[in-house]
């Protein structure tokens, strides 16, 4: 999939200029509160027209000013998830899901119902009506319906905002999975850095109407660390937990990390904020923390006035932040071998 957009939008109050190619991957638009990531996706769907410019989908037009065509949305062939499932109430689940399907022309039909189904876990739900589903089981509900429409592209805009942590994370490989399965890219609008990391390759940076920065993820996590008020989040995904002492000992990577909150069975998502983890130059021995991991510095690099010290052990990494006066009083060079000590409670489950 390549999309070309190159668009003018301008408000009383507010001018949009976005033009950018997409490719393949999939890709997130990162940004503020009304920094015109929703009128991006709008004018992309067709429910609103830029005053100027050039959309082209894999060679097709579906809007131009200048050759005067704007193709109506459901001729566009790109769905919708939004931050509210907007599902027709008085339609079962399975109505509701099967709605795009219908409509949609049989030779576009490729897709399978009863694995997408599947995948989505929906079939316990078929039968309800949207009214008591939770609001995670709406939004699986909506995915759904959007992709049997069969479109080449998924706009996603906040589909994780009216949702609680837990279900977030719920619902993240379930919007990866259908995507990677059905071959479905995918655009992720989100003002969360930790979404963009989970959900996207490539992060568009918009500011005040404009695209500020194209990066990765991974990058303007790293740039945000200081800014951010919990600083740079690792993710980690640890297995293989045991009970140890009211504890729990888990896999990460080539480590054993032992963790106050009960990971579960499986893989489990933790995060931990870069400010959590204390460095010493030489192996403390008797610490109060229940980690202590040597590791190797890999990376540093600056955030503002902060130093983020990229961190490997046992083949994983972690990201520390430290102030530049602690960066010299421990001689931190890249190469140089480093003890970090993280308690058991600052590792905080995700899924
Ligand atoms: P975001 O999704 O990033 O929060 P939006 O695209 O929704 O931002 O909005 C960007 C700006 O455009 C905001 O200042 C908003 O008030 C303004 N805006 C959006 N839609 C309209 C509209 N139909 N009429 C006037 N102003 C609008
Ligand atoms: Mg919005």
């Amino acid at each position: 999939m390549k999309l070309s957009i190159d668009i003018e939008k301008k408000f009383s109050a507010f001018s949009l200029r976005f033009g950018t190619t997409i490719a393949g991957k999939n890709t997130g638009i990162f940004g503020p509160s009304g920094s015109g990531k929703s009128t991006v996706v709008k004018i992309l769907s067709g429910l609103m027209q830029p005053d100027r410019g050039e959309i082209t989908i894999d060679g097709e037009c579906l809007f131009s000013s200048t050759r005067k065509i704007n193709l109506p949305p459901e001729k566009r062939r790109i769905a919708m998830v939004f931050q509210q499932a907007l599902l027709f109430p008085h339609m079962s689940v399975k109505s509701n899901i099967l709605y795009g399907y219908k409509r949609c022309a049989d030779a576009q039909r490729r897709l399978n119902p009863d694995a997408l189904l599947e995948l989505l876990r929906l079939q316990p739900l078929l039968k309800r009506g949207p009214g008591n589903l939770s609001g995670g089981e709406k939004q699986r509900v909506a995915l759904a319906r959007a992709v049997l429409a069969n479109p080449r592209l998924l706009l996603m805009d906040e589909p994780l905002s009216a949702l609680d942590d837990t279900l977030r994370f719920q619902i993240i490989p379930y919007l990866k999975s259908v995507s990677t399965e059905f071959g479905i890219p995918y655009l992720f609008i989100s003002h969360s850095l930790v979404e963009m990391q989970l959900m996207a390759d490539h992060a568009i940076v918009m500011e005040e109407g404009l695209i500020r920065e194209e990066t990765t993820p991974e990058m303007l996590a790293r740039t945000r660390m200081a800014a951010s008020r919990h600083g740079y989040l690792n993710l980690l995904r640890i297995s293989g937990a045991e009970d140890r002492n009211g504890m729990f000992a888990c896999r990460w990577g080539g480590n054993v990390l032992l963790v106050s909150e009960n990971p579960g069975t499986g893989e489990a998502l933790f995060e931990l904020s870069s400010r959590e983890i204390i460095l010493f130059k030489k192996n403390p021995e008797a610490i109060s923390a229940r980690n202590l991991l040597q590791c190797t510095v890999t990376e540093l690099f600056r955030s503002d006035t902060r130093i983020g010290v990229e961190l490997t052990s046992g083949g994983e990494k972690l990201v520390a932040e430290i102030v530049p006066r602690a960066s010299e009083e421990l001689g931190i060079t890249t190469g140089s071998t480093i003890f970090a000590a993280i308690k058991a409670s600052s590792f905080r489950r995700l899924s």
